[in-house]
């Protein structure tokens, strides 16, 4: 048996990464991990953190506005970026030195440092090779831009957070998560924002009825540039000039464009191992996360299956379990809630209406669209939407879906009652809070008639 220097090797220290240390670490494992950015990675960093706090930031507009209407008179407000962004950077480092100590605390050995691997068992990191039973790639995803005339000018959303100051007229570009969430809070903080997608309908692969309100809603607050695609910027006196394929042409002084991120590989090594990446460039792995070279796995977004932090994390504790305690959960990619915190928050879990129609389920599908009642005195235009989706021969609810305030503080605890197989029988049966616009979920009686199989 050879000896190694460590059990594990961990290449990324975020979501992913983190997690499979500290639990291998925890079973008795010897761990090191190499991080070359920063501790956390990209949730903590430049993305679900920093991205909440922001959207806290952008919510206060809407409670100063929406507070007139319940007797607060409010001085004229200012919003300070340069505050905003002192303050979310002091939390930041904050959590880095967590996450690092987090490590450290558990035992695990940590490089500051790039990591690659040189064969099957070894990492060079730091200048020097050190070899491993087994390695684990946690390296996480990369913003990726499309290709056209003045495509460097563009910002991503890794630039967001440190912008100097804030454009006062913003271009966002693409319709998924980032887009949507930071339309909704550049648009609240000042900057004047155009949301420019090149289809009809925000949230691609969300149900439809809901992807057509949420774009009416966003539309309230952000100008949307529909079914088009950008073919040029040009750099000018007055800011960026950019030209779409409509052959509309639009004068802003930045560009967000958040049009998907990217399996981060490059570097890695990978070309001196029998590691399989995939059309989408994604690490291929089996269902224990093993890339075909049989030592090495990978877990989060770059293995590109769901790129969520929860995700990642799962994925991490099942490889860091599986190889040092003999247990082995699989993971379960079915009824996995998220939100998008754009303003209303959406938020669901378990299947769209396409997916159970495209799976031959047969389903009742029940709707509602409601004025909360905040927004009675509020004069806010925002409505909000829930849909239920049942499987008609199990009764058992398949599909949840909502927008409205507080969507993804809501849908978290549904996620549950539907992981544990819940019915519609038992959602009717569950007395409401009063009032509350989470009791409209156990209060939907009429099955909607017109579709559905
Ligand atoms: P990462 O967290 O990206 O970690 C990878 C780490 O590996 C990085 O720290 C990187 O520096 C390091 N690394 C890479 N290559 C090397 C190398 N060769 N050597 C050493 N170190 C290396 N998810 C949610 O669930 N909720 C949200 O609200 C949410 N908001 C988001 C907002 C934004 C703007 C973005 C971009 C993402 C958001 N996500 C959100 C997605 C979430 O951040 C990711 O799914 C999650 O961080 C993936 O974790 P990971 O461990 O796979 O990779
Ligand atoms: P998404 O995949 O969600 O969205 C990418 C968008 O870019 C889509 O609207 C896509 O259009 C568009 N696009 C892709 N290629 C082009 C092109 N060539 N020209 C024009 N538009 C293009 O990626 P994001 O970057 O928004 O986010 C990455 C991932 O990070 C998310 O999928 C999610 O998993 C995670 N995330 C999670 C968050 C959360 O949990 N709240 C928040 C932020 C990110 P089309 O739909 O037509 O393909």
């Amino acid at each position: 048996m050879p000896n190694f220097d460590y059990d594990l090797f961990v290449i990324g220290a975020g979501s992913g990464g983190v997690r499979a240390c500290r639990i291998a670490a925890g079973l008795g494992a010897n761990v090191a991990v190499a991080e070359e950015r920063y501790f956390g990675g990209t949730c903590v960093n430049v993305g679900c953190v920093p991205k909440k706090l922001f959207s806290y930031a952008a919510h206060y507009r809407d409670d100063m506005i929406d507070s007139r209407g319940f007797g607060w008179d409010i001085p004229e407000s200012s919003f300070n970026w340069g505050t905003l962004l002192t303050n979310k950077n002091i939390e930041i480092n904050r959590l880095n030195r967590i996450y690092k100590s987090i490590l450290e605390d558990n035992g695990v050995e940590v490089f500051e440092a790039h990591a690659q691997i040189v064969n099957s068992h070894t990492v060079e990191v730091a200048g020097q090779h050190v070899s491993a039973k087994y390695i684990l790639i946690a390296t996480g995803g990369w913003p990726w831009v499309p290709d056209y005339r003045g495509s460097e000018h563009v910002l991503t959303s890794n630039d967001v957070f440190h912008m100097e100051t804030l454009p006062p007229r913003l271009l966002v570009v693409g319709g998924g998560y980032i887009a949507v969430e930071f339309a909704s809070i550049f648009t609240r903080l000042g900057s004047e924002t155009i949301l420019s997608y090149r289809g009809d309908q925000l949230l691609r692969g969300f149900d439809g009825d809901i992807r057509q309100f949420i774009t009416k809603q966003i539309g309230h607050d952000v100008t949307l540039n529909l079914g088009t695609e950008i073919v040029e910027i040009c750099k000018n006196n007055n800011g960026l000039r950019v030209s779409f394929d409509s052959g509309n042409e639009l004068e802003v002084d930045a560009v967000l464009s958040a049009t998907g991120r990217t399996p981060l590989t490059a570097g890695l090594g990978l070309e001196n191992v029998n590691v399989e990446l995939s059309a989408n460039g994604g690490v291929v792995v089996n269902n224990r996360f093993q890339t075909t070279e049989p030592n090495i796995f990978a877990v989060g977004d770059v293995i590109n299956r769901i790129a969520l932090t929860p995700v990642a994390l799962a994925e991490g504790q099942i490889v860091a379990r599986a190889l040092f305690s003999n247990s082995f959960d699989a993971m379960s990619y079915k009824c996995i809630p998220t939100a998008v915190f754009c303003h209303p928050n959406l938020a669901t879990c378990g299947l769209t209406e396409e997916e159970a129609l495209d799976q031959h389920i047969a389903i009742d599908v029940y709707t509602a669209v409601v004025k909360p009642l905040k927004n009675t005195l509020s004069g806010s235009a925002e409505m909000a939407m829930i849909k239920l989706l049942v499987d008609q021969s199990s009764d058992r609810v398949i599909g949840l879906h909502m927008v409205g305030p507080d969507a993804g503080e809501l849908v978290q605890g549904f996620a549950v009652a539907m992981n544990a197989g819940a019915t519609k029988q038992q959602f009717d049966a569950t007395v409401g809070i009063h009032p509350t616009f989470a009791e409209e979920f156990v209060t939907m009686r009429a099955k909607r008639k017109d579709k559905g199989i």
